[in-house]
């Protein structure tokens, strides 16, 4: 088992005003086999936390640490995290032309492996994935992020996490824009990733809909670059019943 754990993280973005913090201590800890969620209002830094964790160069941890089984990953590249086995699927992709789907899984399976997967078993696993996914096979051949609507986004993103096997992933407002057929699929993709290989799970949700399908053990309320309360998934309940005011005190100004 595997441990990934955030200390006192403190991180800032360059604006046009200057270094504006946003992270203001952040501590986490998450094990294999965990998931946990992380809820909050908007602007609360829920995706800054996902993006420093990746090693998004925009956000600059000023001090605090992200260690995994000891080891330093703010030491380590953007392609050395997903080597060491953190994947971060964002809220934002970006679109890649000239490049397609299928090139790119075996590309990012390549690198994350340190060797190219056995061309006979990875078109299997490929079809499998897309199958259990409810994606067309001709989705394989189509230029990655090009024109995917909201939930091809997504199926995409679970198709990378059942294919890369990471050992940690952080999954940022996945929900977002999905109906309820496809939050049921992906969701189910996610929990078929944390079955088979005892992932542990960062899921970054503003709204408690997806919890109905991932379960979390620990739920984290982020308010204003901090966690404000942790629970269990009771926590969730309680927020889906009475939003995030008693957090901001901004009552129905809370966005
Ligand atoms: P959340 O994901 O919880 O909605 P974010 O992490 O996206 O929150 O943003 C937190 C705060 O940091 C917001 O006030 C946002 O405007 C600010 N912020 C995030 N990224 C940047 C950036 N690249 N430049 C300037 N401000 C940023
Ligand atoms: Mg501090
Ligand atoms: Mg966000």
């Amino acid at each position: 088992p595997s441990v990934l754990e955030i200390r006192d993280l403190h991180v800032s973005v360059e604006t046009e005003h200057g270094a504006k913090e946003i992270l203001k201590g952040v501590d986490l800890t998450i094990r294999s086999g965990e998931t946990h969620a992380i809820m909050g209002p908007n602007g609360s830094g829920k995706s800054t936390l996902a993006y420093s964790i990746a090693g998004h160069p925009k956000y600059t941890v000023t001090s605090g640490t992200i260690t995994l089984d000891g080891e330093d990953v703010l030491a380590m590249s953007v392609d050395e995290r997903a080597r060491a086995g953190v994947f971060l699927a964002m809220q934002y992709p970006v679109e890649v032309t000239g490049v397609s789907v299928s090139n790119f899984l075996r590309t990012a399976k390549t690198a994350v492996d340190g060797e190219a997967p056995k061309l006979r078993h990875w078109v299997k696993d490929v079809k499998n994935v897309m199958g259990d996914l409810k994606m067309d096979p001709s989705f394989a051949e189509r230029d990655v992020n090009v024109g995917f609507s909201g939930g091809e986004k997504k199926r995409h993103e679970i198709l990378q996490l059942e294919l890369l096997k990471p050992r940690f992933a952080v999954l940022d407002e996945t929900d977002s824009g999905l109906d309820v057929d496809a939050l049921r699929i992906v969701s189910e993709g996610v929990n078929r990733a944390k079955a088979a290989n005892d992932m542990g799970v960062l899921l970054i949700t503003h709204y408690t809909r997806i919890l109905r399908y991932i379960k979390p053990d620990f739920v984290h309320v982020f308010v204003d670059g901090r966690v404000a309360e942790e629970g269990g998934p009771e926590l969730a309940e309680r927020l889906e019943n009475e939003g995030y005011d008693r957090f901001t005190n901004q009552g129905a100004t809370a966005n």
